[in-house]
């Protein structure tokens, strides 16, 4: 069966039309790489039309603080497939992340990294492991809100979406499908961080139900990073949000090998770009050792996407014959199981010599007879009833006990509110606190309407109107007390949305 098999389904399948895609030659081993990538591309006879386009150390260092400058953005406009070589971020000096402006600005939402091993030709202590890893790409603490509040704290947002979620968790079921994938593991931390975790666990929840084809399990995210990292061939498809995915990718990574052989694609509803899963190795740059596999790997996601997967299946299965040859370079080179240690072009040629061929053992790549296309259903919103039902007033107060800032906020005569409860860190230090807790200087004031009844349990919360709101945090400033941020409590369908303190 040749049927569709790309990752986001917008390009139809195995099209005879060349296809635009934007090139990223890189910094460090970047350039030496990704000559050798494109060399295999067009001895296999991939239909590609590349366009060159400068991003990286050099534009860095030009002035544009991202990496990128105007004519790169019109390219990738133009083009919106990028081959994109590893690049070098410079060191200090409030450079931006290149790989994290183009995740979010191009709604690259979703970050696929497979990785399988090669046993007995790559060392490694877990011969069957065969992991794809989807990461939640544009949302979670890389949303890159902080902030310094106090003399003795920062925070950091972590923001969990709905839309978010709901997009990256069909997106993996929607892969396991397509490339006949068993099995869906969620990893969350959803004991801890009930609203945020619990959302994209919810959803895990709820969209698994249109996938009865697929096992679905979940798993804490550290007891499953631990049972990753020692026995990687339970797992099959893990999907997981940013900060979780991108630890996790780089376990997976390191114990199949070498840093030197995954690729990965970030795919967005518009865009995809691909890219090897190492940096720009500068220790061994110019040398001509480098690996070139990352970026092969990622390129044969690039074909698959792109509707060339038997182009895709062509370059994979010469690789892997390569590779099962002992045709190695130096990362991978052990003397047991390589027959020739290569430089980096003559690992491409290597494989070039072998396209026509398939691995003996390995298993055969077969993109092409993968079974659908990724279907992605538009986001509806649920408009439940929104009720405001109290707010979190943070101060920065310089006091260590909580009895004095308690017991003067008690009587601070805000009408219409009373404090409920103020925590130090999220746990409880008045009324009733424990005399054990360290507390710094922000403090976290739970007011809820006078007419809620505070000790009810669970606890019962009344609406309050928005003016109250602003009329208590006038009344904290006339009082002396600086309110550094609110947070609305809110009851959405009549359900909490927010989490209770630490002994509320
Ligand atoms: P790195 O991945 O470049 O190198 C780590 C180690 O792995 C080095 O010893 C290196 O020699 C080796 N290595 C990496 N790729 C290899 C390959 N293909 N073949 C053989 N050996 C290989 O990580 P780093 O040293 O932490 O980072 C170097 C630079 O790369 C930094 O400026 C960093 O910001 C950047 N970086 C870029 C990307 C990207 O563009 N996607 C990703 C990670 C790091």
């Amino acid at each position: 069966m040749n049927t569709k098999l790309n990752l986001n389904g917008t390009i139809p399948a195995e099209s005879q039309q060349a296809t635009k895609i934007a090139v990223a030659m890189g910094d460090g081993i970047g350039p030496e790489i990704m000559q050798a990538t494109l060399e295999i591309l067009k001895k296999a006879g991939a239909r590609i039309e590349p366009e060159l386009m400068n991003v990286g150390e050099k534009v860095y260092l030009g002035g544009h603080s991202a990496g990128i400058d105007q004519e790169a953005w019109d390219i990738i406009g133009k083009n919106k497939i990028i081959l994109k070589a590893p690049i070098t971020t410079p060191q200090g000096g409030g450079y931006k992340s290149l790989n994290v402006t183009l995740r979010k600005t191009l709604g690259l939402f979703a970050n696929i990294r497979p990785v399988m091993a090669m046993d007995p030709f790559i060392t490694t202590g877990h011969p069957n492991m065969d992991v794809v890893i989807v990461r939640e790409n544009e949302e979670d603490l890389y949303a890159g809100i902080e902030h310094q509040q106090t003399q003795d704290v920062v925070q950091c947002l972590k923001l969990i979406t709905r839309p978010g979620s709901e997009k990256i968790i069909r997106y993996a079921f929607e892969y396991a499908r397509a490339y006949g994938r068993k099995k869906v593991t969620c990893m969350v931390k959803d004991n801890i961080m009930k609203l945020t975790d619990g959302l994209f666990h919810q959803v895990f929840k709820e969209i698994s139900a249109d996938y009865p084809d697929i096992i679905t399990e979940s798993q804490i995210i550290d007891i499953g990073a631990a049972r990753l990292a020692a026995r990687p061939e339970d797992y099959d498809v893990i999907v997981t949000s940013n900060l979780y995915g991108d630890i996790i990718s780089d376990i997976v990574a390191e114990i199949a090998g070498s840093v030197g052989l995954a690729g990965s694609a970030n795919i967005g509803k518009d865009v995809a770009m691909f890219e090897a899963i190492h940096g720009s190795a500068p220790d061994i740059a110019g040398k001509n050792i480098a690996n070139p596999s990352g970026l092969i790997n990622a390129a044969v996601m690039m074909l698959a996407h792109i509707g060339q997967p038997k182009i895709a299946d062509k370059i994979k299965n010469a690789w892997l014959r390569t590779i099962e040859d002992g045709i190695h370079t130096a990362d991978i080179f052990n003397p047991k199981s390589s027959t020739k240690r290569v430089s980096c072009t003559e690992f491409a040629e290597a494989v070039i010599a072998r396209l026509g061929q398939v691995p003996a053992t390995l298993p055969l790549s077969q993109l092409a007879t993968g079974n659908g296309t990724i279907t992605m259903k538009p986001y509806q919103r649920k408009n439940e009833k929104k009720t405001l039902v109290g707010v979190d007033v943070f101060l920065d107060w310089q006091g260590t006990d909580p009895e004095i800032i308690g017991h003067r906020l008690k009587e601070l005569g805000a009408e219409g509110m009373k404090l409920k409860m103020i925590t130090n860190r999220g746990v409880k230090v008045f009324p009733g606190g424990k005399e054990h807790t360290y507390c710094t200087d922000h403090w976290r004031c739970r007011f809820v309407s006078t007419e809620a009844d505070i000790n009810a349990s669970p606890p019962d919360y009344k609406k309050i109107s928005f003016e109250r709101i602003l009329y208590l945090q006038s009344k904290l400033n006339q009082s002396g007390f600086e309110v550094i941020k609110t947070e609305n409590l809110y009851e959405f369908g009549g359900k909490r949305g927010f989490s209770l303190g630490q002994g509320e």
